[in-house]
């Protein structure tokens, strides 16, 4: 039989999306995307790509000229930094405690560099104590490497630390910022960081395939000063790609994803009406609920308190409880994507994603009370409602300390 008889359109079912991404698009963006398509230099474009690379400055708190969206997701961004700023032979220190941070190193050994790898416990932050000494043992480091935010595990390192260390070292810094973007602070130019990628569709809540950058002067001079050869990429060459997302001109490099980039400038519009502040104290206060809900599920973080992702939320599986049947009930029967461990953590940790738009208290209530009735069928004994109301009580402190704060006295319930 022939299967396309019965090929029909596509309507995906609709689901809560928590897991490592994508997040779930707020209507907005979604509308954006079904708008009419326009030619890649029509003037009208060219100024919606104008105030899409201020909005992006605002989102990476940097005043870098060279900052815009690569097309591609975030794996693309990754990859032009490395490809734009590691020249054959040059050492790179590529810190490693997760998933990303292994593709960092696999980045660097194509390009010809020579990489030194800091290796870290997977969970843990990366130790700008150790980078030091690295940096003291291989004092020719060309460039630093270092993943903000580790989605693999939920661990966020200090980048100001580490960019403080490798910028004394006089290391150039190349920052994979993909899901703390949006999430948790981005500060670019406070860090000093050269290169820094991050993708759409973590906590900026856009549709995946876009991958804002940004450059430093630093980073310009060291792509313009190559000596080694041209950059390995045609279609990452940043001396190629300015052509169209530079200063001054405006040619043709390749045809701009546009209706992505109507939907990028939308989610970005988004965050600039809440606030950066405001977005990653939501992101903090619904991270605070599910793991007080978590928690009173008797399930216990993989991070230790203080490095921490608010986004990401990845717990330890109770032992006796089957990973995938857990997995696939919440999603069959609860529309909700949560993720699974990566390498090492396969089997070991449900990841919890809370980024952008996916990142709401009704969410939050909803994964706890899924979770807790799949638990319960399987046999893993717990206190029925006990997450959800931990959940409404750190909802209900974060009020009453708000509340504190501007001088209001709460509402006493009525004798
Ligand atoms: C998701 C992710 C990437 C890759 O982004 P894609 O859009 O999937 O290519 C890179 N780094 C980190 C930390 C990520 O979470």
């Amino acid at each position: 039989m022939n299967a396309s008889y019965r090929i029909q359109s596509f309507h995906p079912p609709r689901r809560t999306l928590l897991g490592p991404g994508p997040s779930e698009m707020h209507p907005r963006v979604i509308a954006s995307l079904a708008q009419t398509v326009v030619g890649y230099l029509d003037p009208a474009f060219v100024s919606m790509m104008e105030e899409l690379k201020e909005l992006l400055r605002y989102a990476f708190q940097t005043t870098n000229p060279l900052t815009f969206p690569l097309s591609g997701p975030g794996s693309v961004g990754m990859e032009a930094c490395f490809v734009n700023l590691v020249e054959p032979g040059d050492k790179v220190i590529v810190c490693r405690n997760g998933v990303f941070g292994g593709r960092m190193l696999e980045n660097v050994e194509r390009c010809g560099g020579v990489p030194v790898v800091l290796d870290e416990t997977w969970g843990e932050p990366i130790d700008p104590a150790k980078l030091e000494d690295l940096l003291e043992a291989h004092p020719d480091t060309k460039t630093v490497a270092f993943v903000h935010a580790e989605t693999s595990t939920g661990a966020q390192s200090d980048a100001q630390a580490l960019c403080d260390v490798a910028r004394r070292h006089g290391a150039l810094i190349i920052v994979d910022a993909v899901t703390s973007l949006g999430g948790t602070p981005v500060l670019v130019d406070a860090w000093q960081a050269d290169a820094v990628y991050s993708a759409s569709q973590k906590c900026l809540s856009c549709t995946p395939g876009l991958s804002p950058v940004s450059f430093s002067e630093r980073a310009i001079a060291k792509v313009k000063a190559r000596t080694r050869g041209k950059v390995q990429s045609w279609f990452m060459d940043l001396n190629l790609v300015l052509s169209y997302w530079g200063e001054t001109q405006r040619t043709y490099h390749h045809t701009a994803p546009g209706n992505s980039l109507y939907a990028l400038h939308e989610a970005l519009l988004l965050l600039k009406e809440e606030g950066l502040e405001n977005a990653w104290g939501r992101h903090q206060r619904n991270h605070e609920a599910m793991k007080a809900g978590l928690e009173a599920l008797g399930l216990q973080y993989l991070v230790r308190e203080g490095a921490r992702l608010p986004q990401m939320n990845a717990v330890h599986i109770p032992a006796g409880v089957d990973d995938l049947a857990v997995r696939k009930t919440l999603l069959n029967e609860y529309n909700i994507e949560i993720g699974a461990g990566l390498g090492p953590l396969a089997g070991k940790v449900w990841r919890f994603g809370l980024m952008g738009y996916s990142s709401q208290p009704e969410n939050v209530l909803l994964a706890l009370s899924a979770l807790s009735a799949v638990l319960a069928e399987q046999g893993y004994s717990h206190e029925a409602g006990a997450a959800e109301a931990a959940a409404h009580r750190a909802y209900a402190d974060h009020h009453t300390r708000a509340a504190a704060q501007s001088g209001k006295t709460p509402i006493a319930p009525q004798q």
